[in-house]
């Protein structure tokens, strides 16, 4: 009955994607935003007119109308007639961007606690896919993709934890995590895990704070690396009040890994007490490691951004880690951080390209996603981008004042039109 129950509400969903009650509701005809044709034969199903294109996966930052036929990037191109469209979503004054990748999230709602609600969270905020960060492990996977993966509108991905357990045992009254027994880490079912589900999973995932891997949180680290190897996958290492040193963390770092929480504060991030990026962080960079933001509940420092950035480092990345302990702030969604981002001093350009081509580029599987190149999935996100006084928060409760704040307006998913839900932002 809960298959049957939550396929037909997929197929609403999918139904009513476009010109429904659902789109007309969250988006008012009267707003202007999305006009209809009578019906007749039109060259394209959807155009996204009038808004600012910002791609740079083709260096383009300007005025671009988006036409859309089959699921497909049909034309780029500025004033296609509205007449050649069924339907017609007016971006005019907006910004529009590739669908974003979030690097990493926790959607495994219902059996890893920090988790929640994908779609109301992801498409609905301009993400058109996402990479779960190991909610899910060996033992639990081929539930999160029965339940997630499968039913979400968003599209999920994966890094498997190492733990068979997944993110399963910590919460907010059993603070134990998943590698505090480990036993519960094994490489070899970890590695065929994944062969089985290479189109979802695309790495491996492991948490170093010590009440989650204990004092032997680098032979963890060992059998991660010993999975990752085994399926020529990235590793994605999860840093921060570790017991052992970033120095001997980073050291067991390759190519095309990827460290998340980089610029935390506190221990064990990637900065000494003078606020200097660590000679380990700069050659692990120098090898091709890649540093991803996963801002979170406890992992995000507007003060070591700030150190970090003046000394050139830029992260590779931008994720939000948005779960149950953020999602009502300080995080919100990934707009919000990339927002903050952009109060610290990146561009749109920079923003836009570390939640789009970055991602793609780090991820093989992403590679023709985080694009808007003719021929490319139609993932489209159109966002106001508000000028005022916005009082952005990080993980430490420190505050600084921004003055543009980005605000998800609509989604588009393989031609399909998605609504917005709003950002709980603090305005002076
Ligand atoms: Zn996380």
């Amino acid at each position: 009955m809960k298959h049957v129950h939550s396929h037909s509400r997929r197929q609403f969903l999918r139904k009513t994607a476009i010109g429904s009650s659902l789109v007309c509701g969250l988006i008012p005809e009267e707003s202007g935003l999305l006009k209809a044709q009578t019906p007749r034969s039109y060259k394209y199903d959807l155009l996204v007119k009038g808004g600012r294109l910002v791609d740079p996966t083709q260096e383009i930052s300007t005025n671009r109308d988006i036409a859309i036929s089959g699921g497909k990037v049909a034309l780029l191109a500025q004033n296609i007639p509205e007449s050649e469209a069924l339907h017609v979503l007016r971006a005019h004054g907006k910004i529009v961007t590739p669908g974003l990748i979030d690097m990493h999230v926790h959607v495994y709602d219902g059996v890893a606690p920090l988790s929640i609600p994908c779609d109301p969270n992801h498409i609905a905020k301009g993400v058109t896919t996402v990479v779960d960060a190991g909610s899910a492990g060996a033992n639990t996977f081929p539930g999160f993709r029965k339940y997630i993966v499968n039913q979400a509108d968003t599209r999920v991905k994966a890094m498997l934890n190492i733990s068979v357990v997944g993110q399963s045992t910590l919460s907010r009254d059993n603070v134990w995590g998943e590698l505090l027994e480990l036993r519960f880490a094994n490489p070899k079912l970890t590695a065929a895990t994944i062969e089985q589900h290479r189109d979802v999973i695309l790495g491996v995932k492991i948490r170093l704070t010590q009440n989650i891997a204990g004092t032997h949180d680098l032979q963890a680290l060992g059998m991660a690396r010993e999975a990752a190897d085994a399926v020529k996958l990235p590793l994605m290492v999860h840093i921060g009040g570790s017991h052992s040193s970033i120095k001997d963390i980073m050291a067991m770092l390759k190519k095309g890994d990827v460290v998340t929480h980089s610029f935390r504060g506190g221990d064990g991030g990637i900065i000494d007490d003078n606020g200097r990026v660590l000679p380990a962080v700069h050659q692990a960079l120098a090898r091709g490691v890649h540093l991803d933001i996963g801002h979170g509940a406890g992992s995000f420092s507007f003060d070591t951004a700030e150190h970090v950035l003046k000394q050139d480092v830029l992260p590779g990345t931008i994720s939000s880690d948005v779960h149950q302990w953020n999602v009502n702030g300080p995080v919100f969604d990934l707009a919000t951080t990339l927002s903050k981002f952009m109060q610290l001093g990146l561009s749109l350009d920079q923003v836009i390209e570390r939640a789009t081509k970055n991602p793609s580029l780090v991820h093989r599987q992403l590679n023709g996603l985080g694009t808007l190149k003719v021929g490319a999935e139609a993932d489209v996100a159109v966002f106001d981008l508000e000028e005022g006084d916005f009082v952005f928060t990080d993980a430490l409760g420190a505050t600084r004042i921004g003055h543009q704040l980005l605000r998800p307006v609509a989604t588009v998913k393989g031609g399909h039109l998605y609504g917005m839900a709003s950002i709980p932002v603090t305005r002076l």
